[in-house]
């Protein structure tokens, strides 16, 4: 076998995929008697599988990456450019790509000063974790270590991340995971009868206040940092409520606790602003993203911090352990800084920013119709265009519907040419969230499509 093939004969494709690929998130038994699902081409909003079935994505590629939709030529042809000229060369030399986008990104993020180039979500946070555990050392004596992270917030697939990581679900059969990650609740206003003792009024502050206990409980001299995501994606598409972010930054300035936000979903547009911690006036020290940086054309992830902790590792220049002992080799590739510039001027050219809030908002609009007609929604929550609808049984208890359930709404939606996905709660048999992410450019008819597929399946679903 050489790697040449016909473009139409899709059928080797499709059978070397069954034999050789390991897929990612799924269970391969069930997968095996499944109609197999190529993606070959994208275009806009649009995407055609091996059988020519043209299916409207509204989940940006699976999971929440294709910002500015697909068949970006001015992005393609950015990417060829840099590559012919310089594909690779390792970070510790600067790029033409690596310096620009480092300059337009700060520019969009007032209070932050560098840019650390990596290639995934998990791996951005892993340097973070490894600055605070580094600032722990030189500054804090090897105390000050432990990271706090909450409960259904993810970070990521690495082990570090994993130990970091609020989803239980994902973390089972994978210990013992790394020390000193610490948990504190989960913030999520339709769920806080989950919490023992959370308030009917002032449950922000509350869920925040919650933090501060367990910082406390811990001993405020071994805590380092906190890691949330501004909206918490796949643990059931999670806003915090009113007065929490203020509560959090007082917590983490009145313990001395680096605030490291992942943005790894959130990140460049998804939620309406370029972050989604700007939606709460939250002053981060560490800013991870990945997913939406180049929208996929490209593999690129980035850990922005401040001046100021950049200058806790060049305060002694003739100590040799005295910088930050990391490299990632793929951060040095040219290809992700020359798509994520091209990717970030398209945002700003076609006010993708501003269509993001409008077709949030109608798609939360069209959702929360959707509740009068279809019981099972429970609830409709999120920001921008990053939207989930929470099934239940009943409204009263909010007894979850089972996965099945949910994914047989997926599906039927699937059938309609619309795809849509179903996020995880935690609990196993549980991902009763359907989750909304279309890409930036989605225009009002788009929305409808969607929401009404959403009402047509939960009909022939729930009747
Ligand atoms: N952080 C969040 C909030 C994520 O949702 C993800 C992936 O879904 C990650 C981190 C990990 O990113 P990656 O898969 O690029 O390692």
């Amino acid at each position: 076998m050489d790697g040449t093939f016909n473009e139409n004969d899709l059928s080797r494709v499709v059978e070397a995929d069954r034999a050789h690929v390991w897929h990612h998130l799924i269970q391969h038994k069930p997968f095996e008697t499944n109609d197999p699902r190529i993606i070959v081409e994208g275009k806009g909003m649009r995407v055609w599988d091996q059988k020519g079935k043209e299916h409207l994505d509204a989940v940006s590629g699976g999971v929440w990456t294709v910002n500015v939709g697909y068949g970006r030529e001015s992005i393609c042809k950015a990417v060829y450019d840099q590559l012919m000229k310089l594909c690779y060369f390792a970070n510790s030399a600067g790029s033409i790509p690596g310096s620009i986008f480092a300059e337009m990104l700060i520019e969009k993020m007032p209070g932050m000063s560098r840019v650390y180039y990596t290639n995934s979500g998990s791996e951005a946070n892993e340097k973070a974790f490894k600055m605070v555990r580094q600032i722990a050392h030189k500054r804090y004596g090897g105390k000050k270590t432990k990271i706090m992270y909450r409960d259904r917030d993810y970070h990521g697939s690495t082990l570090a991340a994993m130990s970091a990581g609020g989803q239980d679900e994902r973390n089972a059969q994978y210990g013992p995971f790394a020390p000193d990650f610490v948990r504190v609740p989960h913030c999520m206003e339709y769920r806080k009868h989950e919490l023992d003792g959370a308030p009917e009024e002032n449950f922000g502050e509350w869920a925040a206040d919650q933090i501060e206990q367990v910082i406390l409980r811990e001993g405020p001299d071994t805590v380092g940092a906190l890691c949330l995501e501004p909206v918490t994606a796949g643990g059931g598409v999670i806003e915090a409520p009113e007065g929490y972010w203020q509560r959090v930054q007082e917590i983490c300035k009145k313990y001395d606790i680096l605030l490291h936000i992942d943005e790894v979903v959130c990140g460049v547009g998804r939620t309406g602003t370029w972050f989604g911690y700007q939606q709460y006036g939250v002053k981060p020290d560490f800013v991870t993203m990945a997913k939406g940086v180049a929208s996929g054309y490209a593999a690129i992830a980035c850990m922005v911090t401040t001046e100021e902790v950049f200058d806790m590792f060049k305060d002694d220049a003739s100590d040799p352990l005295n910088y930050f002992r990391d490299i990632s080799t793929f951060g040095g590739c040219t290809a992700g800084p020359a798509a994520a510039i091209e990717n970030m001027r398209i945002i700003q050219d076609e006010n993708l920013l501003q269509n993001c809030t409008d077709m949030g908002n109608r798609m939360v609009g069209n959702l929360q119709a959707l509740m009068e007609k279809h019981k099972v929604i429970g609830d409709v929550r999120g920001k921008g265009l990053f939207l989930g609808a929470e099934l239940v049984v009943d409204r009263a208890t909010k007894e979850p519907v089972d996965e099945k359930m949910a994914q047989a709404v997926v599906a039927d939606c699937m059938s309609q040419g619309v795809i849509i996905g179903a996020t995880n709660r935690s609990v196993p048999g549980k991902n009763n969230t359907l989750c909304f992410s279309p890409a930036l450019i989605a225009t009002a008819d788009d929305i409808d499509q969607i929401t009404d597929a959403v009402d047509g399946a939960l009909g022939r679903v729930f009747g």
